[in-house]
């Protein structure tokens, strides 16, 4: 490594929101142990690089087991959270408590269904410079098709409403100290990590890698939970949904305009057509309209009521810090 390289910091501390992984802990644990100890021994990290899994309330033996392994196990952390408040603040919470007391983080999922051995890559780009290194996959073999689908339509969304978003990019991804720093800076609570992470700016890097399928436990966002997040992005990155609701009250408009002259052209030659069907639909169809559209426009006043009330992400209930050498609090 080049002089100026090995002058950075090296401490890592990979960040893990758990809830209800008690089928997978064990392993992800000695897993990402096994990342660590190859990682410090090839000189990429510090050797006193950790762990730290945050666990989101969970309501199986996931806090007993990440307990009693950072009572035991040096390099392993946890901090545990009052109670369920969902991935994207669980991650918050992790990288927040990692961010004062670590060079740089990663964020993975406690299913090891991203790569751990991209791992290295990542920390390779940032000792070249990049302050965001993102995981990319570089294909969805193992997502279900719906899920597929969805998402990616829902990135060709996103991109055309404007808002940046890594393609293929989950919240699988290394930070700087600085960068995370920034991060924390923001101050939303309905919160889509991937959307602000290319608003930071910083030097950014990418590593691919073929995502797996979830070993164990079933999958811990469920279609409502993966529906909120999908809102959240839109409505936290963009307001063109408000604008399109001004160009669709437009169009309706200039069609009413159009039927009506047609209707006194009817009447004035004679032809005029009766018929209460046509009448009722139009009418349902407006009423259909703009319901859609107040629910759009309340959807942004409820995230302006959460956002104004400035309430805390999340509340730490435990912190066992030792494996990364700070004392409990
Ligand atoms: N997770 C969390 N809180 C929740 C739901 C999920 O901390 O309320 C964690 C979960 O334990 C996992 C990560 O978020 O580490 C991603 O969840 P999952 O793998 O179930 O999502 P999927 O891969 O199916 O999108
Ligand atoms: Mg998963």
């Amino acid at each position: 490594m080049s002089e100026s390289l090995s002058k950075k910091g090296n401490r890592l501390a990979i960040v893990v929101p758990c809830y209800n992984e008690e089928e997978m802990l064990e392993k992800t644990i000695s897993v990402l142990l096994g990342v660590l100890r190859d990682l410090s021994g090839k000189g990429l990290v510090s050797e006193d690089s950790f762990l730290l899994f945050v666990n989101d309330d969970s309501k199986d033996k996931t806090c007993e087991i990440l307990k009693e392994k950072a009572e035991k196990e040096p390099h392993v952390c946890m901090i545990s959270l009052s109670r369920n408040r969902g991935h994207q603040n669980a991650l918050m919470a992790g990288l927040s408590t990692a961010c004062g007391i670590s060079d740089m983080t990663v964020s993975i999922d406690a299913d090891l269904q991203d790569d751990v051995l991209v791992i290295g890559n990542m920390v390779e780009e940032y000792l070249k410079g990049a302050d965001i290194v993102y995981g990319v996959r570089s294909g969805r073999k193992t997502d279900s098709f719906f899920k597929r689908t969805t998402a990616q339509g829902y990135y060709r969304f996103l991109n055309s409403l404007g808002v940046k978003t890594v393609y293929n990019h989950a919240d699988f991804r290394l930070m700087s100290r600085r960068a995370v720093a920034e991060l924390l800076r923001y101050r939303e609570k309905n919160l889509y990590i991937r959307g602000l992470i290319p608003e930071l700016g910083f030097k950014t890097a990418e590593v691919r890698y073929e995502r797996k399928a979830r070993e164990a436990g079933e999958s811990k966002y469920p279609l409502s939970k993966m529906a909120a997040l999908a809102l959240n992005g839109i409505t936290s990155q963009s307001t063109k949904p408000l604008r399109i609701i001004s160009f669709i009250g437009l169009m309706v408009m200039l069609i009413c305009i159009v039927a009506a002259v047609y209707a006194l052209i009817s009447y004035f030659t004679g032809n005029v057509e009766a018929g209460w069907t046509s009448l009722i639909l139009s009418i349902w169809f407006i009423g259909g309209v703009q319901l859609l559209c107040l629910g759009v426009i309340g959807e942004y006043i409820g995230k302006v009521y959460s956002e104004v009330k400035d309430r805390p992400l999340y509340c730490i209930e435990e912190k066992i810090l030792k494996g990364a050498g700070v004392s409990d609090v």
